[in-house]
């Protein structure tokens, strides 16, 4: 028997399968989707088995595999499958599209080791005859005992001594039992739910009754979206079926893991980037046995081993989480929910409340199936949002605070509700100017500014890791002029507890969430009413619902405007809406006040009075004269190298080689990245517009193939970028 192989390598030329022979000792284990520990050159190379072929087609002597991995596959049938699909639609290596389904633990050469963890127990021998034995008091004891639990552990035996169990053992008395142990534990769920409203059953029966497709559901905030997905899975959950459950990020939405646990409890596994690589091998492991049917994560998880999937649900479809954009396979999270849909055979629900233009363009057309929550669940109308125009605000106050948003605050507080302030800081950092002769800092390796960490007092290059003191003195006039410039929580929050001396604020950003469990630990709080304001970045926009929250502050609307990016206004309102959406949840009513340099954006008008259908169609108009998605498809391609005028010179060969074999397509650039220079690496994009060509994979992985070869070039391939760079 003969083995296709694909190594684990990163070397790009070495993606293809390599044949090997099964020997004789291996023949019952080795199977298609198992690990597999084989000679490549003078190395030992792990790989995967993607296939099995009864005969040598070639005459030579192929070598034999050494051994397997595990004991048992890693990838079953679709995800083998699938693994070609993902590498057909990205042009990533083949190897890269397995390895991104994987958890940690099960890639070659990670580093440490991540071992399966086991608890021992001790039970009495089979047939063993007590009465013919000798014992001394404490091994009695310890008799005694396992003859009345049947089974103990160590900490069973409290103050006994050690020796004596162990004697047990080597006597035959007791035999030692290794059970796997899962890192951590889900308590059982309490099956807790409310009664549906009529549009919310709705909602669940049109998706559970009708035949398998792709559904968009929007539903304004607070529309009780939560509520409908779990219905929706515990219908598949009572058919026997499985689960997956995409969220933005995980880590930033503990209530939503909270809601599942106590409907479903140990049924789900939910897996994050704040989990060790130890648990979240545990969570894989669950998953592949069939012991979690429900599973809650982040992008990586749509490659969840699930068997019989009955439901893939996509919440806050909108969010650019879904898309891998810095590492191959670049691949979108909603593509892989088609995909496996298409051989489940099951549904794939979309949903949020600022859906993203393609989901509702494709709703529009016909191509999705368009439900709506349009009202809340409560039955309240939404928050009422007032715009501050802060050109005139600046000309009368001093910080960032105006007289409109303070008077709120406090009024909030008197009544003894609480408050969350947004800072939007997509985009933003705080960075070093000289105010006497306008000098920055920049970083030596990349061309951009860098970001001033008041903690550590340094300067920091947020592409390369550069680091330096921040001065004193500014290096080019040598005045003492150097100030801090942009907006940090950190300043907010100095200057929210002197206008509000004695509240209780609690700053949520990436600085006091980083260590584990923080953003879980604050959000409880904040629920518990410990604190009277939430002051945060982006993260306290995203899902969190309290009832006691009455009024929502955003201090300034406008640096995702700013950003140059043609999703900028879609970005800013689908921020605002979310966070808007945080107050009024419950019987009391909601108020927010949106601070702005740009009161007639119409991003900003349209989130004031909740329209997202026309904010939907005026941006629409946009894309269409401009031949942006969702009426033009893009493709970004990446050049990269040491050498500038080479680099250049090769992405002009690449244009001219695509326009020479397209047709029916815009070709913008080569130009330079907006970020020109990093790590001394200098870039260029060259950015694809089309609609239908049926050739463009062909041309591109030809020109790919041929940048294998090209060291001083690297090449990346980004269909459908999230954001161009
Ligand atoms: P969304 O996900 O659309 O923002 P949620 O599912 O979080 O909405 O619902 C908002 C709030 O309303 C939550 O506190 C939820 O528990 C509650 N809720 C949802 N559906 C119902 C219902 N049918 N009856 C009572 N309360 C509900
Ligand atoms: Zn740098």
């Amino acid at each position: 028997m003969i083995a296709g192989v694909l190594v684990e390598i990163s070397n790009k030329a070495v993606d293809k399968m390599f044949d090997y022979s099964i020997p004789s000792f291996l023949e019952n284990r080795v199977k298609e989707g198992i690990r597999v520990l084989v000679p490549f050159g003078k190395m030992k190379l792990e790989g995967f088995v993607i296939e099995i072929k009864n005969n040598n087609i070639y005459d030579k002597k192929l070598k034999d595999i050494l051994d397997v991995v595990d004991s048992d596959i890693v990838l079953n049938e679709e995800l083998l499958e699938l693994g070609k699909k993902i590498q057909k639609k990205t042009l990533a290596s083949l190897i890269s599209c397995y390895q991104v389904m994987l958890p940690k633990a099960l890639k070659a050469k990670h580093g440490s080791v991540v071992p399966v963890r086991f608890d021992t127990f001790y039970r009495l021998r089979k047939n063993i005859c007590l009465d013919e034995l000798k014992f001394n008091a404490s091994q009695l004891k310890i008799v005694e005992l396992v003859c009345e639990k049947k089974i103990v552990v160590r900490k069973d035996l409290g103050d006994i001594s050690l020796s004596s169990l162990n004697t047990l053992v080597k006597k035959g008395v007791l035999e030692e039992v290794k059970k796997e142990h899962y890192r951590r534990n889900y308590e059982e769920g309490i099956t807790f739910k409310h009664e549906l409203i009529a549009d919310q059953k709705k909602v669940v029966s049109q998706v559970t009754l009708d035949s398998p497709h792709t559904y968009l559901l929007y539903g304004v905030t607070g529309s009780g979206k939560t509520e409908v997905y779990m219905e929706i899975i515990d219908y598949y959950l009572n058919q026997g079926k499985t689960a997956i459950m995409l969220v933005p990020e995980i880590s930033l939405t503990p209530q939503m893991v909270q809601r599942f646990q106590k409907r479903f409890g140990s049924k789900i596994a939910a897996i994050h980037s704040g989990l060790s690589d130890g648990e979240k091998y545990d969570e894989w492991r669950r998953i592949a046995r069939g012991e979690a049917s429900i599973v809650i994560g982040a992008r990586s998880a749509i490659f969840a081993p699930l068997k019989n999937i009955g439901i893939i649900i996509i919440d806050e479809e909108h969010s650019d989480s879904y898309k891998q954009s810095n590492c191959n396979p670049r691949y979108q999270a909603k593509d892989i929910a088609k995909m496996r849909g298409e051989y489940h055979c099951c549904s794939v629900l979309l949903g949020s409340a600022t859906p993203s233009l393609e989901a509702m363009a494709r709703a529009q057309k016909g191509v999705y199936s368009l439900l709506k929550l349009p009202n809340r669940v409560n039955g309240k109308s939404m928050p009422k949002v007032e715009i501050v125009d802060m050109n005139r605000e600046m000309k009368t106050i001093r910080g960032h605070f105006s007289k409109k948003l303070v008077d709120a605050i406090q009024n909030c507080l008197d009544k003894k509700e609480q408050v969350i302030l947004l800072l939007n800081r997509r985009g933003y950092s705080s960075f070093v100017m000289c105010k006497n002769c306008g000098y920055t800092f920049k970083c030596p390796n990349c061309d951009i500014t860098l970001t001033y960490h008041k903690s550590s007092n340094t300067l920091r290059c947020h592409y390369c890791g550069y680091g330096e003191k921040r001065y004193f003195e500014c290096p080019k006039c040598h005045e003492k002029a150097l100030s801090n410039l942009g907006l940090g929580t950190q300043k907010i929050e100095e200057e929210l507890s002197n206008l509000f001396p004695t509240s209780q604020i609690l700053r949520m950003d990436y600085d006091t969430t980083s260590r584990k469990g923080m953003h879980e630990k604050m959000t409880n709080d904040f629920r518990d009413g410990k604190y009277d304001i939430l002051l945060g970045t982006q993260m306290v926009a995203k899902g969190l619902d309290f009832s006691n929250v009455t009024l929502v502050g955003i201090i300034n609307a406008d640096t995702s405007l700013n950003i140059p990016d043609f999703r900028s206004s879609e970005n800013t309102f689908s921020l605002l809406s979310q966070a808007a959406g945080r107050c009024g949840r419950s019987e009391r009513e909601g108020f927010v006040i949106i601070q702005t340099f740009n009161p007639n954006h119409y991003a900003i008008l349209f989130t004031k009075n909740h329209d997202y259908f026309s904010f939907y169609k005026q941006e629409m108009n946009i894309r269409r004269v401009l031949k942006y998605p969702p009426y033009f498809y893009l493709c970004n391609i990446k050049v990269s190298g040491k050498d500038s005028d080479f680099v250049l010179k090769e992405a002009l060969k690449i244009k001219g080689e695509l326009s020479r074999n397209l047709n029916n397509i815009i070709i913008l650039g080569p130009s330079t990245a907006s970020v020109f220079k990093v790590n001394n690496i200098y870039r260029y994009n060259i950015i694809l517009k089309y609609k239908i060509i049926d050739n463009l994979s062909e041309v591109l992985e030809r020109i790919d193939e041929h940048y294998k070869t090209v060291s001083k070039i690297h090449l990346e391939i980004d269909f459908e970028p999230s954001q161009i760079l």
